[in-house]
This record gives C-alpha cells, structure tokens and sequence, in this order.
C-alpha cells in the first residue's frame, strides 16, 4: 500500500505521509529517520530550531536511500526574519542537512508583533526561484497574515503548517486554504498522544482492529491532510505508517468530528510571541 501523493500548488508532489523530528535530540535523530526511511517513509519534517538538522541529514544517508526520493522540509528560525536574513538562514540549513536544496522551506511563525513576514517572504521567493527549495510555505500563519502575503507577494504559500488533531479541527482555516489552493499540513497531528486515551477513539481501534493512534492518522488521510507524525520508537515508527489498509466510514468520520474542544497542546499562534 503506498503513500498518497498530494500535488501543491506549484506542480511539486508532496508525499501525504512523513514523518517528524520536533523534540528529536542531534543525537536520537539519525537512528529515527533512518529506521522511518527503511520503513517506507519518504518525507521528513525538520526545522532550524529543533537543532536536528545535521541529524537529519545524517539519516538520510545512512539510510541509502537516494537524496531525490525523499521529500525535505525545513524552516526559518524565529530570529531570522527579514528578507536578506531569510537567504543567509537557508544557506546555513542546507549546510548543515548537507543537501544542495530542500524540497520545502517554511516561515516557522510569523511573528506579527514584528511585522517581518512580509520581506521574509520576498526573500523564499528568490530562494525558489534560486532552486534552493522545490515549494516555499508558510506555518502558522492565520487568516489575516494569509490575507496580507495575498496582497503584498507574488507566490502563494503551496502550505500552511497548522496544530491539526481531532481536538482542534482549524475548520475555518482549512477552509481558507480551500479557498486559496494552499494544502494543510497538520502538525502535532496525534495531539501530542493528548487525544489517544478517548473512549471513541479507542472503540474505533477495536472497531476496526488498529492502534487510536492508526485510527487519527487515517482521519487526516481520509479528509486531505499531510500529516508526520513523530516517534522516536521503532515499532510505533512502523505502526503510524500502517494507515493504508483499511478505510474509516464516512459516519465513523463524522463522529470524530465531534471530539473538537479547542485544544491547542503547542503554542497558540493569537498569542505566540517569539
Ligand atoms: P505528534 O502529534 O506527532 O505526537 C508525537 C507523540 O505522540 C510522541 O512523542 C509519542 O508520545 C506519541 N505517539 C507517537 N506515535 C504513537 C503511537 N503509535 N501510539 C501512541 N503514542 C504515540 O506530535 P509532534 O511531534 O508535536 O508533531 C509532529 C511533527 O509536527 C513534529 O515532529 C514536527 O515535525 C511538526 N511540528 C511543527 C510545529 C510547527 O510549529 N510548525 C509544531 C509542532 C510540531
């Protein structure tokens, strides 16, 4: 069973299925990545403050799998706005994954307290244009933000990296990415293993004979996000991937719909500074 590709807004070919290093020490990130790589998958998520890149790109070669088959993204750290800065920060990124280009390079946050985002973006879309990143996106960009890259830049974001699990659906904003061609990646996609204990969730796992967590991620699958989810042990490694061997119905979807609380587990971007 393979892994859905999902086409973004530039023709580029994102795999629907990766998997993340947030909170994956330089030390632990090699085994993980090379372990998801000989698992199958074939899109990692990193980002220059999880400090992990080196790890990363470590991984990928152990692993031996060719560097064009697997998907990279990567993202601007928050004291690296600014459209000159943006260009110095993927440079650094690419030197340490020891990559010649990423195939998706993010804004982490966009900081409007500062009010950077803008000229920031300028700067990723030299840098796509430059071929040092296939697609340019976005993460945790709202509405308003979204609204103004709109009116002020030339590329829209292929994605918006949102916190995205059965607590906290972003119905408004996946919405507005409908609305704008812009694909939305979910992160923390398990709720941080917050949302697994349910008593829905795991009479669907009986239901269907799989783990919650199998059953969140095959949610996502079913309504169009990308999602990578992250562990850092082999056998869950294995088991998030195993999502492409059965299929929720449509009114086992609908009931999940009914666990959103408004659970933000990370940083809410209203209120996130920096
Ligand atoms: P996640 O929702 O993927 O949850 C990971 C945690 O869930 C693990 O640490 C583990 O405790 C648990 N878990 C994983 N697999 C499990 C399984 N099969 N059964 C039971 N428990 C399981 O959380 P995350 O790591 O925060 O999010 C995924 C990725 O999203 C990150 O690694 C990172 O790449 C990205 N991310 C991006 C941002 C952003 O601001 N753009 C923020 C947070 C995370």
């Amino acid at each position: 069973y393979g892994v859905p590709q999902i086409e973004l807004n530039n023709g580029v070919r994102i795999p629907q299925f990766g998997f993340g290093t947030f909170q994956l020490s330089a030390d632990d990130v090699t085994a993980a990545v090379r372990t998801a790589l000989e698992a199958g998958y074939r899109h990692l998520d990193t980002a220059q403050a999880y400090e992990n890149e080196e790890g990363v790109g470590e991984g990928i070669r152990q692993s031996g799998v060719p560097r064009e088959e697997v998907f990279v993204t990567t993202k601007l750290a928050n004291d690296a706005h600014g459209h000159d800065n943006a260009i110095t920060a993927l440079e650094g990124s690419l030197q340490r994954l020891e990559l010649e280009y990423v195939d998706l390079y993010l804004i982490h946050w966009p900081l409007p307290n500062q009010d950077k985002y803008v000229r920031t973006w300028h700067g990723f879309e030299e840098l796509v244009r430059a071929g040092k990143t296939r697609a340019i996106g976005v993460s945790n960009f709202g509405v308003a933000e979204l609204e103004r890259l709109a009116h002020e830049s030339q590329i829209v974001p292929a994605v918006n990296q949102i916190e995205l699990h059965p607590a906290l659906q972003q119905a408004e904003l996946r919405a507005q990415h409908e609305a704008r061609g812009i694909a939305t990646e979910a992160w923390s996609p398990l709720g941080q293993g917050e949302v697994l204990g349910d008593p829905l969730l795991t009479g669907l796992a009986e239901k269907y004979g799989k783990t919650a967590a199998q059953i969140v991620l095959r949610w996502h699958v079913q309504i169009g996000n990308i999602v990578f989810p992250k562990s850092a042990t082999p056998e869950r490694i294995r088991e998030n991937l195993a999502v492409f061997d059965f299929e929720l119905s449509d009114a086992d979807l609908a009931s999940i719909g009914s666990l959103e609380a408004g659970l933000h587990t990370g940083p809410d971007p209203a209120e996130f500074r920096g």
